[in-house]
């Protein structure tokens, strides 16, 4: 494993011109989109990156149009210089890590809204999220224009909503994702994480083990309805608020009253002011 710094890209112009000389050498680019404070579910999709392609280039830009005017943006955490020496133990080649103003300048005026599967689930809950997200990241694809992206599962709906962008747009990159990076206790990776006191953290892990217990008591075509009410309740019990708990077929994204194809249980609940946001397959997913 290379643990030489990633080369850094501040110029748009040069970033384009080193991927193109890669590209042109028949080397396989793969873009890892990220906004930093990165942990090692960042990382897996770096290394797997490194599995499938000769190329791995990081983007590390918080981008403010996919946080709502009540969200985190100001706090998010923000640490480049250990972001950067993350990414060289993971051995990425390069790491994007495009100003505002170049992302976003004077005059930017463009949307890319993807209708139907932001209907539901975070859609409701963070109004112009999915847009912020759709647009900044096909800005990306259309900046670093990688063989392949890669995204978590993780953010699943997020994940489903950019692979539906890049169909309908024609994008010509190809868009997949990676397993959710856990704690041995079972909480996913997340940046956010970082915002939970001791007592928050410590109840924390039983939100996958609820998708779990769901996920198991639905597996086989069982109606959702009395899992789904078990597991609110005892998550409620366990201090969580909970915004949506779903089971929810693994393409659509619309809720299902039986998982009788491949099916998700998603799930957004507050622990205090942190929201934590977590998904489990009830049948291998697509
Ligand atoms: P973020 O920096 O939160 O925007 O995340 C950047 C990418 O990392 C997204 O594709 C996320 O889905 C992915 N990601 C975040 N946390 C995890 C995790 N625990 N496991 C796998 N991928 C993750």
């Amino acid at each position: 494993m290379s643990e030489s710094i990633p080369q850094r890209f501040s110029d748009l112009v040069t970033l384009r011109r080193r991927v193109a000389d890669w590209r042109r050498a028949g080397e396989r680019v793969v873009l890892v989109p990220t906004m930093g404070a990165l942990h090692e579910g960042h990382l897996a999709l770096v290394a797997e990156g490194r599995r499938i392609g000769r190329r791995v280039v990081a983007s590390i830009f918080v981008n403010p149009t996919q946080f709502g005017p009540n969200e985190d943006f100001s706090r998010y955490p923000r640490d480049l210089e250990a972001d950067l020496a993350l990414l060289a133990r993971a051995g990425a080649d390069a790491a994007w890590t495009p100003a505002a103003e170049i992302m976003y300048p004077p005059g930017f005026s463009t949307r890319i809204d993807v209708s139907g599967l932001t209907e539901g689930l975070c859609g409701p809950c963070r109004p112009g999220h999915f847009s912020g997200v759709a647009t900044v990241v096909t800005k990306l694809l259309n900046q670093v224009v990688p063989d392949v992206a890669l995204f978590g599962e993780k953010d699943f709906q997020q994940l489903r909503v950019i692979q539906q962008a890049v169909a309908d747009l024609d994008l010509a990159v190809e868009i997949r994702g990676v397993p959710t990076v856990r704690e041995a206790d079972g909480l996913a990776l997340s940046s956010r994480n970082r915002y939970l006191s001791p007592e928050e953290r410590a109840a924390a892990p039983r939100l996958h083990a609820v998708l779990a217990e769901i996920a198991a008591g639905t597996r086989g075509g069982m109606p959702v309805a009395g899992p789904l009410a078990e597991g609110r309740a005892a998550l409620e019990a366990a201090g969580f608020h909970v915004q949506y708990l779903a089971v929810c077929d693994a393409r659509t994204l619309e809720p299902v009253e039986r998982a009788n194809g491949p099916a998700r249980v998603l799930v957004a609940a507050f622990l205090g002011r942190t929201r934590l946001i977590d998904n489990v397959a009830v049948r291998e997913a697509f």
